[in-house]
C-alpha cells in the first residue's frame, strides 16, 4: 500500500511535529524523509543527551526513539520524556523503534516504560507513518480531553462565584427587609401597649411607611427577575433619546446634589429618534447615573452624554468615581455581582444589559482601575431597533 493510499485516515488537524532521536544519519534521513511527506513536521535529535531540552523546546505530539542509543537507554528516556511532559500538562505520544531489541521482553519493557508503541525495523514507510499517525492522533485526543477538562474546570468556577454571588444578594434582601419588618413590628408593639390615641396613629402611619417600603422592595425584585429571565415585553414606539436622557437626569439630580456630586449632560440640540420602550431605556439610565452618583464621592462628577451616528445612538456616562479593578470587569454585569462598596443588590447593571440587549444594543464598561472613574457606553442602532 502506498503512503498516498494511507492518507485517506481521517486526518489530524494541524500538521503534528515529530522529535526523531537516533544516532544513524541513515535512519534519520529515511525516516525523516518518509515522515515528511506523510505530513509531518520532524527535527532531528541524534544523542540522548541532546533529546531531552530539544523536546522541552519543541513541544512535539510525538518522540520516535531509538531504544539503543550511544548515551542513553531509550526505555529510560522514554520514562523522562512522560515525566516531563506530564510536568508541564502536555502530551506527548512516545513511540520506540529499533532493529536490534526486537523480542517480546524489550518490546514488554519498552511499553511498561510508557511508550505508546514498539516498532521493529524493517518497517514499511506506509507502516512508520500510520503508526505514527495512530499515536498522533491518540494524542491529539488526550488533549481534547485535556482542554475539557480545563474548560470543565473554568466552567465550575463561575458557578461558584455565580452561587456566592446570590448567597450574598439573598443575605442582602433578607437585610434589607428586615429593617422595616422590625420598625414595623415594633410599632404594633407601641400600639398594643397604649391605649394613648395620637401615639396610635403615629405607629400606623409608621406601619403603613416601612408595608410600602418592603412592598417596593418586592416590585422592584419581581421586575429584576422578569427582565433578567427575558420575560420583559418592550413597548416599542418612536423616542427622542435626548428627551428621555434629560428626564434621567431629572430623576437623579437631588440626590447628586444631596451627595455634593455635580451632574452635567450634553445632548445635541437636534432630537435622536430610535424606536425604542422609553420607559425602559430611562430605567437603564437612571440605573447608570444613580451608580456613577453613588459610586462617586463628595466633590466629583459625573457626566452623561450623548451623540448620534447615522447608524448608532452612542450613550456614554463617566465619572470620576472609585472605578472598577480591571479584574472585576469582565463580571460586572452578572447577576448579584456587587463591589466591595456595594449597598444595593447587584441587579441593576445585569438589568441593564438585558433591557439594551433587548434594543439590540450592546452596553460596555471601562475604568482605569480603582480611584480613576468609570465609563459606561450605550450603544443603540438607529435603524434596527428591536422585535
Ligand atoms: P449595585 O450597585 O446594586 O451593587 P449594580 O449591578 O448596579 O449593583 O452594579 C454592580 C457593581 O458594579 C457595583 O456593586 C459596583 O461595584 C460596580 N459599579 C457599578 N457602577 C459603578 C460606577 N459608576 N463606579 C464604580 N463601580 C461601579
Amino acid at each position: 500500500m502506498s503512503i498516498a493510499e494511507e492518507t485517506s485516515t481521517p486526518a489530524i488537524r494541524t500538521a503534528p511535529a515529530v522529535v526523531h532521536v537516533d544516532d544513524s544519519p541513515a535512519d534519520r534521513y529515511r525516516r525523516r524523509k518518509v515522515l515528511e511527506r506523510g505530513g509531518f513536521r520532524v527535527a532531528d535529535v541524534e544523542t540522548g543527551a541532546a533529546a531531552l531540552p530539544v523536546i522541552a523546546r519543541e513541544l512535539p505530539d510525538i518522540v520516535l526513539l531509538d531504544v539503543r542509543l550511544p548515551d542513553a537507554s531509550g526505555f529510560d528516556l522514554t520514562r523522562a520524556i512522560k515525566a516531563q511532559a506530564t510536568g508541564a500538562s502536555r502530551d506527548i505520544g512516545v513511540i520506540l523503534i529499533s532493529a536490534y531489541f526486537t523480542e517480546s521482553e524489550y518490546r514488554v519493557r519498552g511499553l511498561e516504560s510508557g511508550a505508546d508503541a514498539y516498532l521493529i525495523e524493517p518497517i514499511s514507510d506506509a507502516e512508520l507513518v500510520a503508526s505514527v499517525r495512530a499515536v498522533a492522533r491518540r494524542v491529539e485526543q488526550l488533549k481534547a480531553a485535556r482542554r475539557n477538562e480545563q474548560l470543565l474546570d473554568a466552567r465550575t468556577g463561575e458557578l461558584r462565584l455565580a452561587d456566592q454571588a446570590k448567597n450574598e444578594f439573598l443575605a442582602t434582601v433578607v437585610h434589607e427587609l428586615r429593617q422595616p419588618i422590625n420598625a414595623a413590628v415594633a410599632a404594633v408593639g407601641v400600639m398594643k401597649a397604649r391605649a394613648d390615641r395620637s401615639l396610635g396613629e403615629r405607629a400606623r402611619d409608621v406601619i403603613e411607611r416601612q408595608l410600602q417600603q418592603i412592598s417596593r422592595i418586592a416590585e422592584d425584585l419581581l421586575d429584576a427577575t422578569r427582565i433578567v429571565r427575558g420575560q420583559v415585553a418592550l413597548r416599542i414606539a418612536p423616542h427622542d433619546l435626548g428627551a428621555i436622557l434629560r428626564r434621567s437626569v431629572d430623576a437623579v439630580s437631588a440626590t447628586a446634589a444631596e451627595r455634593g456630586v455635580r451632574l452635567s449632560a450634553a445632548v445635541p440640540a437636534d432630537p435622536v429618534f430610535l424606536p425604542s420602550d422609553g420607559s425602559r431605556i430611562e430605567q437603564v439610565l437612571v440605573n447608570l447615573l444613580s451608580n456613577g452618583v453613588r459610586y462617586t464621592p463628595r466633590g466629583g462628577e459625573v457626566n452623561i452624554a450623548l451623540e448620534a451616528t447615522a447608524e448608532n445612538a452612542v450613550i456614554r456616562i463617566r465619572d470620576t468615581g472609585e472605578g472598577i479593578a480591571p479584574e472585576r470587569l469582565p463580571r460586572i454585569f452578572d447577576l448579584f455581582v456587587r463591589g466591595p462598596s456595594s449597598d444595593g443588590l447587584g441587579i441593576g447593571l445585569a438589568i441593564a444589559r438585558v433591557l439594551i440587549e433587548a434594543h439590540s444594543g450592546r452596553i460596555e464598561a471601562q475604568s482605569g482601575g480603582p480611584g480613576r472613574g468609570s465609563e459606561f457606553t450605550v450603544v443603540l442602532p438607529i435603524q434596527s431597533a428591536t422585535t
